[in-house]
């Protein structure tokens, strides 16, 4: 079967409603539990064939990626890492149309690799249930796993224990970066607190008022790191609890994004909008929170 072109995936911004740093490992990794979600505010990654590969990018975010080496773009990565696995040329073009902000601890990157592996997988027509994608993806970044998985779950180990996690209250988030970019690694390397020894958030209750219960017992222990090496995290996160309906406002992985959760569309627009219209240098963003990341999409 010849599959129109181009195909396209989408790559939703990944959130962490808490995030506990349990260890870390001799080699140097931290050992974490999270409950990852994903927000319906998304990259979009194109795949086309080409004679050799290619990486365009374009958007509101495509600046400092496009001052970088295209080859160490993970997208970049993730296409030769699958074309090798599958014994292939990466004869593609690829287009990532970036509208996540970078460096911003909502996992742009690894989504990005995530969609580029879904995305080339449909265009090479691989079985749904090809292990390859699955297998180069932790390769790629410790993230990268949770985004293939592409529903909410709990995020374990280093990044190799992925569960589901149960069907959560329907719920809005207003995402909310003060447009700056955090290293991972500098936030990790600010902490001064020991480790956490909180237990995973085992069940969600079905009201949003218990599961916002829930998630205040937890929190994210990279935030006040990324509040000394940033403060202006602590203003997004004040501005944020200001917004009607804000139920709770939280830094997202090691930042500097911040999200609000909004039991109403409304509240969750209006507050966004707010906050852009008070903030012009802060992006500022509402979308529902996403059950499942859209499936491919095969463009006429
Ligand atoms: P995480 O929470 O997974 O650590 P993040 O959301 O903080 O990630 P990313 O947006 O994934 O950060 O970017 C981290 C760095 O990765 C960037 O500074 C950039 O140099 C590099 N990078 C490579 N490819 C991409 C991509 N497609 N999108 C964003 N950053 C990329």
């Amino acid at each position: 079967m010849t599959v129109p072109l181009p195909v396209r995936a989408a790559a939703p911004a990944k959130l962490n409603l808490y995030l506990h740093v349990l260890g870390r490992r001799p080699d140097g990794y931290h050992l974490l539990d999270s409950l990852v979600v994903f927000a319906g505010l998304c990259d979009v990654v194109e795949v086309a064939p080409a004679e050799t590969f290619r990486l365009c990018i374009d958007g509101p975010f495509a600046a400092p990626l496009r001052a970088e080496d295209p080859e160490r773009n993970l997208v970049t990565r993730a296409c030769r890492r699958l074309a090798e696995a599958v014994g292939r040329a990466p004869d593609v073009a690829v287009t990532l149309h970036k509208r996540l902000p970078v460096a911003g601890g909502i996992g742009g990157g690894s989504s990005d690799a995530a969609a580029a592996l879904r995305a080339l997988a449909a265009l090479w027509g691989l079985d749904p249930d090809d292990p390859r994608p699955a297998a180069v993806a932790p390769g790629l970044g410790a993230d990268v796993p949770v985004c293939l998985h592409g529903r909410s779950a709990y995020f374990g180990g280093i990044g190799d224990v992925i569960d589901p996690a149960p069907a959560l209250p329907p719920v809005w988030l207003v995402l909310v970066n003060p447009g700056i970019g955090l290293g991972t690694k500098e936030v990790f390397g600010a902490r001064r607190d020991g480790f956490s020894t909180a237990g995973r958030l085992e069940r969600a209750p079905a009201d949003l008022s218990d599961f916002v219960t829930m998630l205040e017992e937890r929190g994210n222990d990279l935030m006040a790191p990324a509040i000394a090496l940033a403060p202006v995290v602590a203003e997004v996160l004040d501005a944020l609890r200001g917004t009607a309906g804000c139920r709770l406002a939280r830094m997202s992985g090691s930042g500097a994004t911040c999200f609000g959760l909004f039991g109403s569309e409304t509240d969750a627009r209006a507050a966004a909008a707010g906050l852009r219209a008070a903030r012009p240098g802060w992006w500022a963003e509402a979308a529902p929170l996403l059950p499942q990341v859209p499936a491919v999409e095969i463009a006429g």
